[in-house]
């Protein structure tokens, strides 16, 4: 149990309360979320690293972004954590479609004016 504590403590954000409640937490739960916990932080170590370029969370390295070929290399999105990479893709994907939608709609109307005029 002390263990546990210790491990958990070194949590960012975890303090010796937060380490206490967790740990008893895992011991009240039942034997599969237990091992479940344990097998997804050993999951994470073996599957995943980050990327030599970037420092994205990836388990292929180069991550996808620096691998694709279709990117701008001169241009650089700098985020605080790698949990911030998805919201900024997700962003700039939206807005790109709406720019394409814009356009889109812009030539439907000329079209339109045209079979009007
Ligand atoms: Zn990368």
């Amino acid at each position: 149990m002390a263990r546990l504590i210790e491990e958990l403590k070194k949590l960012p954000g975890v303090g010796t309360k937060s380490a206490q409640r967790y740990a008893f937490h895992i011991l009240r739960s039942s034997d599969e979320d237990a091992a479940a916990l344990a097998e997804a932080v050993r999951g994470l170590k073996a599957s995943l690293r980050l990327c030599s370029i970037c420092n994205n969370v990836t388990d292929i390295d180069p991550c996808v972004y620096c691998a694709s070929p279709v990117r701008n290399r001169r241009l650089v999105c700098v985020v605080e954590e790698p949990t911030s990479i998805e919201s900024v893709e997700r962003t700039c994907a939206a807005q790109l479609s709406c720019e394409d939608h814009a356009h889109r709609h812009r030539r439907s109307r000329r079209q339109r004016d045209r079979v009007h005029g």
